[in-house]
This record gives C-alpha cells, structure tokens and sequence, in this order.
C-alpha cells in the first residue's frame, strides 16, 4: 500500500510528438554536503515534460501547494492557461520527537467566487515541488474531497522521491511526476538564500550535479 513503481507514473518522459526539442531530465548526482541541488532550468524542464499528459487532463484550475509548488505551477499555467489558487500547508515536527506527524492548513482557498468557484464540478491539478512521504498530498486530496466535489484530481508534482511512502492517495487520482528522484534532500533555486547562497553560487553547485 503506498507504494508506487514507475509504471503508476504518468508524464516525465521527454516526448517526440512534442517536435524537436529534447527533454534532457538525466539524474543529477549529489554535492559534497550529500544534497541535490536543481537549477531553474532543471525545474524547467521537469514541468514542459509533463505539460502533454496534463493537457490531455484538461484541467480547469491549478492548487498550488505553497511555496515549493508556486514556481512550477506558474510554469504550467503558461502552457495550460487556467488560474492557480495557491494554498499553504506545512508538515511539522511533533514537539516530543522528530517524527513529522501532522499537516497543519495555514491558507485554503475561497469556493465562493473567483477562480475557486472552478473547483466544484472543474478538473482540479494539485501542483507540488516533490512528493517525500506523500503525507502532504494525501493530506490535500482529503481535504479537497471533503470541502469540494470536483469532477477530477490529478496530482503532479516536480519530483517524486522513490521510497517507501507513509501517505497513499485515492485510486481515481491521477498522478503525474516530473522526474523520479533518489531519497536524497533536493535543493531548490527558489531556496537559495535559506542555504545561505545567492543564486549564481546555488546554480554553480546545481551544474557541477550534472557532471
Ligand atoms: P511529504 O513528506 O509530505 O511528501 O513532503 C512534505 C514537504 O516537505 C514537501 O512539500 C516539501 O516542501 C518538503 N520536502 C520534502 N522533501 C524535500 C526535499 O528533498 N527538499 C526540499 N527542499 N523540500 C522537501
């Protein structure tokens, strides 16, 4: 249960039909310090390989997990064209031990009007940096199908880390992953600064994961 093997992944294969341009999505090594870090360029292009797949969706609207989903659904919504509601959940630590327990809703969106009055009946895509333990997606699929009765959920994120996962998501969502990627910490451009870097130095270190 939870588990996923790349079979169940939809997208993330550089695609012909596209035209010329080759999707070039090799993995990435890790740094000194044992992290992966990703360029924008990376990201880039983990999205444009999913965009085919997630046409054929025909999505309506875009959830954006906030923050690590804002980037790669303003990227989508170029090719896609329909709005993003962006949420904001956080996974946080239990005070008594390191085990991350709970998913805490610090922003939802509003159905009443505006571009959250697509959900209800609309193809709703929930957009992610990267799926660790999918606790974070599950969480949001749940409350997205208590609070609202689209007519379809997809789920894609940038990343899928390919490990044994805690949360499971229901078998009528779909599921759409850039790129499958080791267990390791991924770092990405948009968090550059929280790894006390600028961006040249975070995109140095990104190029040499690619040699
Ligand atoms: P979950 O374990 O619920 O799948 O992931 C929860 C959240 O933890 C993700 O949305 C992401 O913000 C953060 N996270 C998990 N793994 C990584 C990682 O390797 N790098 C970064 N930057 N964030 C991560």
């Amino acid at each position: 249960e939870g588990k996923m093997n790349s079979n169940d992944i939809k997208g993330g294969i550089s695609n012909d039909k596209m035209g010329s341009t080759k999707i070039d999505l090799s993995t990435k090594t890790e740094a000194e310090d044992g992290k992966v870090y990703f360029s924008y360029e990376d990201i880039h292009s983990a999205v444009e390989s999913m965009v085919p797949s997630l046409a054929e969706f025909k999505p309506t609207v875009i959830i954006a997990i906030g923050g690590g989903g804002f980037i790669p659904a303003r990227i989508l919504r170029t090719q896609l064209k329909v709005p993003i509601l962006a949420i904001s959940l956080e996974l946080y630590d239990d005070e008594t031990n390191t085990t991350r327990e709970q998913v805490k809703c610090l922003q939802w969106f509003n159905t009443s009007a505006g571009p959250g009055a697509l959900v209800d009946g609309g193809n709703v895509l929930i957009v992610d940096e990267v799926d660790d333990t999918r606790t974070t997606l599950q969480y949001c699929v749940e409350e997205l199908l208590r609070k609202c009765k689209p007519a379809k959920v997809g789920v894609v994120v940038v990343h899928n880390k390919l490990k044994e996962k805690r949360g499971t998501l229901p078998e009528n969502v779909e599921y759409f992953a850039g790129q499958d990627v080791p267990d390791k910490w991924n770092c990405y451009p948009w968090d550059a600064a929280a790894y006390g870097r600028d961006i040249q130095e975070h995109e140095a270190i990104s190029r040499k994961c690619s040699s």
